[in-house]
């Protein structure tokens, strides 16, 4: 008996204090959301990145209109976007033709995910100032679309405001719309909890152990796989794809196929952010065909893609390069997505913090929060995994942008 009470006393519970202290300690670096940035010092590019998604929209315009004062037969185009609370939302499209030959369409798209439309905005700002010259648009014509997801763009939301994913929404075959995720339907509860949210409740504290205990039962990428794959069931859940093409994506499509329509060559580029890891540019196309691979990869030689063969990465269906892809036709296509990482989602726990603050973002919306203060904290945490603030990992990724295109943009025209 006294042994018994010994090995309780001095091994059992100093393990289990152990264990806790360790957990909590854990725990609080995954509610943390500081980086402390050390990127090389580059150029100062923090002017191109908005203040809001209405002042985006005015610089948009106003980049439209100095394009339509250095090009011949510039044409801007603006979509309205229906909805319940908020008559001022628009997809805004300026259109540059190649001056001379129909060689190539240059497709720059931002916002597919509302918030992530930050960043997107600064990219084509700073394309259209850096690059869109007379040299380029020779052979070259240029569509910039920004913010396909105003409203979410607007309200710091990813999804639209029927909570729909346009990346997920965008079809390229008939039957999109009833596609089935049986992955997700086992991974329901832990990602789509049906109360408010109270951040510092245990099981938010203590997320990743829930989440961990899920991985154990299945693995990492078959639970990215089931979580972020899209689903087409559940309307208030994570990652919902819709029942049919939301109204931009429908208007989209015949004003795509009608521009892209005279040239033998399509190059889009469907600016994101959020996975991957921090500071860095991802190249992070979906499968494709071996032909259409070595060209994306002639094209983009010299620079690591993303193919899929690495454990984190993940398939979606419905994705907007996809349905651009669709709606062109039979062209020489080029899809890619340029993806700039902020949570190092690359590893475990990061890649689970990305999810769990997907997942409060859409309760607090589903359900509502315990406190404004709760409230506050899960927008600005979306907002720092899309938009980061630092303005070290802003000049930084803009300046692994300027190389690429430094590099890339010449090899769009040549061919
Ligand atoms: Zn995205």
């Amino acid at each position: 008996m006294k042994t018994l009470i010994r090995i309780l006393k001095y091994v059992i519970l100093p393990l289990v204090v152990l264990v806790i202290i360790v957990l909590w300690y854990i725990s609080i670096g995954f509610n943390k959301l500081e980086f402390k940035d050390d990127f090389p010092e580059s150029r100062d590019y923090t002017s191109y990145y908005p203040e809001s998604y209405t002042l985006a929209r005015e610089n948009f315009h106003a980049l439209s209109q100095s394009a339509a004062q250095m090009f011949e037969n510039v044409k801007v185009f603006q979509i309205e976007v229906p909805s319940d609370s908020d008559p001022n939302l628009t997809v805004d499209i300026c259109y540059i033709p190649a001056q001379e030959d129909s060689l190539n369409l240059l497709i720059l798209s931002s916002g597919v995910h509302g918030v992530e439309g930050y960043v997107g905005h600064a990219v084509q700002w700073f394309f259209a100032d850096y690059y869109l010259d007379p040299s380029l648009v020779q052979n070259t014509g240029v569509l910039l679309i920004h913010a396909v997801n105003p409203h979410g763009f607007k309200y710091t939301r990813r999804v639209t405001e029927n909570n729909v994913d346009l990346n997920r929404n965008s079809p390229s075959t008939d039957d999109l719309f009833a596609t089935k995720n049986p992955g997700y339907v086992q991974v329901f509860d832990l990602i789509n909890p049906q109360k408010k949210v109270r951040r510092s409740s245990l099981e938010n504290r203590f997320f990743f152990v829930k989440a961990i205990n899920e991985i154990r039962k299945a693995s990492l990428p078959v639970l990215r796989q089931a979580v972020l794959q899209g689903q087409y069931e559940f309307p208030r859940g994570l990652y919902f794809g819709g029942n049919q093409p939301e109204p931009q994506i429908d208007s989209l499509k015949p004003l795509v196929a009608q521009l892209a329509q005279p040239y033998n060559k399509v190059k889009l580029i469907d600016l994101h952010t959020g996975y991957g890891e921090r500071g860095r540019l991802h190249f992070f196309p979906n499968p494709m065909e071996d032909e259409q691979k070595q060209r994306l990869e002639a094209l983009y030689d010299g620079f690591v893609i993303d193919w899929g063969d690495s454990d984190d990465f993940y398939t979606v269906t419905g994705d907007f390069a996809g349905f651009v892809g669709h709606v062109i036709g039979e062209k020489e296509y080029y899809p890619m997505l340029f993806e700039y990482g902020t949570l190092n989602s690359q590893t475990t726990m990061g890649s689970l913090k990305s999810i769990h603050i997907m997942i409060l973002e859409n309760q607090g919306h589903q359900h509502g929060f315990a406190s404004q203060k709760d409230s506050i904290r899960v927008k600005n945490d979306l907002m720092e995994m899309y938009n980061p603030s630092s303005e070290n990992w802003r000049n930084y990724i803009m300046d692994q942008t300027r190389e690429v295109f430094d590099i890339i943009l010449p090899r769009f025209i040549e061919n």
